[in-house]
């Protein structure tokens, strides 16, 4: 299976769920008002499909999904529980994101898919 194969798979999956998967360069988002998905275009094939998997896991997360009814700058809040909701919601749509690439019988590296994860999660911790 190649990268479009998967990202194709991950497309016709989304639609099913009644959401859209545009490509664009812009940052990787989930939104559910409009219920569309961006994937950031100027990324490499192969880390399209992790971000596609991830976004996915957030239309898996009911929790994130009422969340998601803004955009990710209104949303985003300063208070620590706030952080910690976020950062708690961004590691479960990882884990729902390959969870749904199992199922989908993507074939995808583990050890890949958890680097990509890691270095998303990073961005939200500081240090
Ligand atoms: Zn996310």
């Amino acid at each position: 299976m190649t990268d479009s194969d998967r990202l194709e798979a991950l497309c016709a999956w989304a639609e099913s769920k009644g959401w859209h998967v545009d490509f664009s360069p812009h940052e990787d988002e989930a939104i559910g008002l409009t219920r569309t998905i961006n994937i950031d275009s100027r990324r490499k094939p192969r880390q399209q499909v992790y971000a596609l998997c991830h976004e996915c896991g957030h239309v898996l997360d009911d929790e994130c999904h009422r969340e998601r009814l803004l955009p990710s700058e209104k949303y985003y809040s300063d208070t620590q529980v706030g952080r910690i909701a976020q950062i708690e919601c961004e590691i479960n749509a990882w884990r729902r994101g390959w969870s749904l690439a199992r199922r989908l019988k993507l074939g995808l590296d583990r050890r890949g898919y958890t680097r990509a994860a890691v270095n998303a999660l990073s961005t939200y911790i500081v240090i």
